[in-house]
């Protein structure tokens, strides 16, 4: 059944509600007296510039608490290296929210391959260095030091996907809890409206933060489960084979002494009961009723509101990768708000709480947070500094939240949820109607009307109840579902409607296609195709092999040659010239040597040129990210004898499957055709039309013979661990990460025909990706949420592919960092 919440706008609004709306938030004690305000009663900290808009996770938040009657301040990128900063607007009344802000920090100031970036879309002029690493860490520790006593909520997609424990790429390690190492007293998760409603209202009303353990969409700290729950045991992933025979030796028979629980769960099994148990051995400590292990949970109804999932603790999921996996296999299980259970995963002496996942807003609550009052523009102590992911935003509109497409390597399911959330048509139209009147600059061309996806407008399961059983991570993998509602005419009318607003003169559609679901919609398509490309449409098939593919969880070309079709077809009775733009990434688990060399193929076979590679960059939290950590795969059910998985790892390795997304550029020639010569495809040397590259003037070390240098390897020997990307590093690849480093310009935008210009006439470099999107749902979906639209996206995109000075500096040997190019400290196994 579907589960309910109260409506959003409807809390008693606070007292302070008499002071009306601010222009803009304060960022200052003089514009706080201005207001007439002695003080506020929230304080937003954020590593962003702020910037009075629905895409940025500080505004939404602030004027959604603004419009609960409460005074709301921003503290924006504060100086963290003394608590002045954090002391400007005095101690707020009722917390500190904390945010490093749109982007995760680590993926806002380090390329996937780990190079600092010396800029910052989200600063002022577009400058680096004005946020620190791990931002929600150091910026609640500040806020501690300088309130000692004052409740500190933390939230935005740094928070959000670092919940629970989590594989640190940067570090190459898993972290705990984000919540612990913060010392904050709550976390938010997902759009956090109504988490933040319900909270602030609760804080306001004098109950102690430390009370609110239940709220959805928030993670506490507990000293131990509490009593009268069902713990689903699933801390282990090697239970007996055939349970089904046996009568179930865990379950309590006498529910009245609890203790007998935990020495039933001690005893039984194979004796390796987990150590996450210790905590129910404590006499004095709160009891769960009963313990079931996971593999029996299905033999009875256990209520969820008074179930929780026990995950491996932090010290095994730390230890154990296999463990990590299935971790985190159960937390995407368990990310349907209407049948989501409570996790818990101990760390230490404590266990980490995670609430469900919150209710999805209705298209009233969400047309109500966009209709705030935003000024649609940057504070104003900025003067004319141009933030770059503001510009790239400012006359765009974002239609819904969430994602049911489920790719693995994308943070946007884990952080906005599968069940779509859309606005109304008419608070869609408002919106340009708004940008027409009130933002500077404006020209008649709205440069993206989309959201995380450009077609899921209204789209969802056809049936609540359907829907609220449903534990399936994806509504479009493998196939599309039959209880998928396809029908994209609210998008198609939405499109004919905002055309129709007088001063608009184009209406583009940036935002990534889900082709897949387009072709099933041949009106949508023409009227897309007839009206609403800028010469130039984005589509991310990501991958053309079948392999990486279905890690991934993304469609086969068969979909993609059937929407080329279509496109043709209709550019063509439009009679415009227009051309698809597809995205791939390179290196993602499970993809081979040879699946990057078939991709290659493919996109010369299509006369695509790539002018910008994209390396997977594991994300917090993804399904891909417990892929690369785990070599496992926990898209299937785990165990011990899972088979390994092809990784890739090395530097040298994710460099050589970005430069076969650039085949054609010649510093890559003499990498490829090594590796060409590595896996027994040497036919594809040679200038012909179904050959790869050209043959080389000169013999390469592997035409010579490199045994001398005892770096050639025979392909025919290689097992699948040989293959793990870990192991390798030829002399000849390291020459070819050299040769890629230098050639990454990451030159706007891709493909042949690509001018580099996207339709609003900015350069491009927007790519869809897993830390693209990640770090774009911060953006919108933050801690809030909101604004996951592509033109965000492109933003962030750009700032993850972007050239810092190092990258193109010829003598940098790949994998060594120069004076200008420093790595995050990293232990490396
Ligand atoms: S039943 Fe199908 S359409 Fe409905 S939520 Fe599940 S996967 Fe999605």
């Amino acid at each position: 059944m579907k589960i309910t919440a109260p409506e959003l706008f409807s809390y008693p609004k606070y007292w302070a509600e008499c002071y009306g709306t601010a222009p803009f938030l304060p960022t200052s004690r003089a514009e706080m007296d201005e207001l007439g305000w002695d003080s506020c009663d929230i304080i937003i900290v954020t590593g962003d510039a702020y910037v009075d808009h629905p895409s940025f996770g500080m505004a939404v938040l602030g004027r959604f608490l603004e419009s609960q009657g409460f005074r709301v301040g921003i503290i924006d990128q504060p100086n963290w290296k003394s608590t002045n900063d954090f002391m400007e607007l005095g101690e707020p009344n009722l917390f500190f929210g904390v945010t490093a802000g749109n982007m995760d920090s680590m993926i806002n100031r380090y390329t996937a391959d780990l190079r600092l970036r010396h800029d910052d879309h989200y600063t002022p002029h577009g400058k680096g260095g004005k946020r620190p690493d791990r931002a929600v860490i150091v910026y609640s520790q500040r806020c501690r030091e300088a309130y000692k006593s004052t409740p500190i909520v933390i939230g935005g997609i740094e928070a959000s996907l670092r919940r629970i424990a989590q594989y640190d790429y940067w570090s190459d390690q898993v972290r705990r809890s984000v919540l612990i190492d913060s010392g904050a007293d709550i976390l938010m998760y997902g759009n956090a409206e109504r988490a933040l409603a319900e909270l602030a209202n609760e804080i306001s009303i004098g109950r102690d933060i430390k009370d609110l353990t239940s709220i959805r969409g928030t993670v506490v700290i507990r000293d131990a489960a509490p009593g009268g729950w069902v713990e689903v045991d699933s801390t282990r992933i090697d239970w007996p084979g055939n349970i089904d025979k046996i009568s179930n030796p865990y379950e309590m028979t006498d529910t009245s002494d609890p203790s007998k629980c935990s020495k039933k769960s001690d005893n039984e099994g194979d004796g390796n009961a987990s150590d996450d148990s210790s905590a129910l051995v404590d006499d004095d400590a709160p009891k769960p009723l009963r313990i079931v292990p996971m593999p029996l949970q299905g033999k009875e109804k256990l209520d969820p509101a008074t179930t929780y999932i026990r995950l491996p603790s932090f010290e095994k999921v730390s230890k154990n990768p296999i463990l990590y996996a299935h971790a985190s296999r159960v937390l995407h299980l368990e990310a349907n708000p209407n049948n989501a259970r409570t996790l818990i995963q101990k760390h230490g002496t404590k266990e980490i709480w995670v609430n469900p996942p919150p209710i999805p807003l209705e298209t009233e609550e969400i047309d109500g947070v966009f209709d705030l009052t935003y000024q649609r523009k940057p504070h104003p102590k900025y003067n004319d500094a141009k933030i770059p992911a503001f510009d790239m935003i400012r006359f765009s509109v974002n239609i819904m939240r969430g994602c049911f497409g489920g790719c693995t390597f994308c943070s946007i399911t884990e952080h906005e949820g599968r069940v779509i959330q859309s606005r109304s048509q008419e608070s869609v139209l408002k919106e340009i109607e708004n940008i027409r009147d009130k933002t500077p600059g404006f020209t008649g061309t709205i440069s993206d009307l989309g959201g995380p996806t450009a077609n899921m407008y209204h789209l969802n399961c056809k049936d609540d109840t359907i829907q609220s059983h449903c534990r399936k991570l994806s509504c479009v993998y493998p196939v599309i579902c039959s209880n998928l509602v396809t029908d994209h005419s609210q998008t198609t009318s939405l499109y004919r409607r905002a055309r129709e607003i007088k001063g608009v003169k184009r209406i583009l559609v940036a935002s990534g296609l889900r082709y897949d679901l387009a072709v099933l919609d041949h009106e949508y398509v023409q009227e897309l195709v007839s009206h609403h490309v800028g010469g130039y449409l984005k589509i991310a098939p990501e991958h053309t092999e079948d392999g990486p593919l279905s890690k991934m969880m993304k469609p086969g070309m068969g979909a993609f040659d059937e929407f080329k079709v279509l496109f043709d077809k209709f550019s063509k009775s439009a009679n415009k010239k227009q051309y698809l733009i597809p995205y791939f990434i390179a290196a993602h688990p499970g993809c081979e040597d040879e699946d990057m060399v078939n991709l290659a193929l493919w996109l010369k076979r299509n006369k695509l040129r790539v002018d910008q590679g994209q390396t997977f960059y594991p994300s917090p939290m993804s399904l891909a990210t417990a892929m690369y950590y785990s070599e496992r795969n926990p898209l299937e059910k785990l165990s011990y004898k899972s088979e390994k998985m092809v990784v890739t790892k090395t530097l040298e390795q994710r460099q050589l499957h970005k430069a076969l997304l650039r085949y054609h550029d010649p510093d890559n020639a003499n990498v490829i055709r090594d590796l060409l010569h590595t896996i027994n495809r040497r036919e594809l040397i040679g200038d012909g039309p179904n050959q790869l590259v050209a043959a080389p003037s000169r013999p390469t070390r592997n035409e010579r013979g490199q045994t001398q240098h005892g770096s050639h390897r025979d392909s025919s020997n290689r097992n699948s661990s040989d293959r793990s990307s870990s192991n390798r590093n030829s002399a000849g690849r390291t020459n070819a990460n050299r040769n890629n480093a230098n050639g990454d310009s990451n030159r706007a935008n891709s493909s042949n025909h690509s001018s580099g210009r996207n339709s609003s006439g900015k350069n491009s470099t927007s790519r869809t990706s897993a830390n693209n999107r990640s770090a774009n749902s911060s953006a919108n979906g933050s801690n809030n949420n909101s604004a996951q639209n592509a033109n965000n996206r492109s933003a962030t995109s750009n700032s993850s592919n972007r050239t810092s000075p190092g990258r193109n500096n010829p003598n940098r040997k790949a994998g060594k960092p120069d004076s200008q190019n420093r790595r995050p400290p990293r232990k490396r196994k």
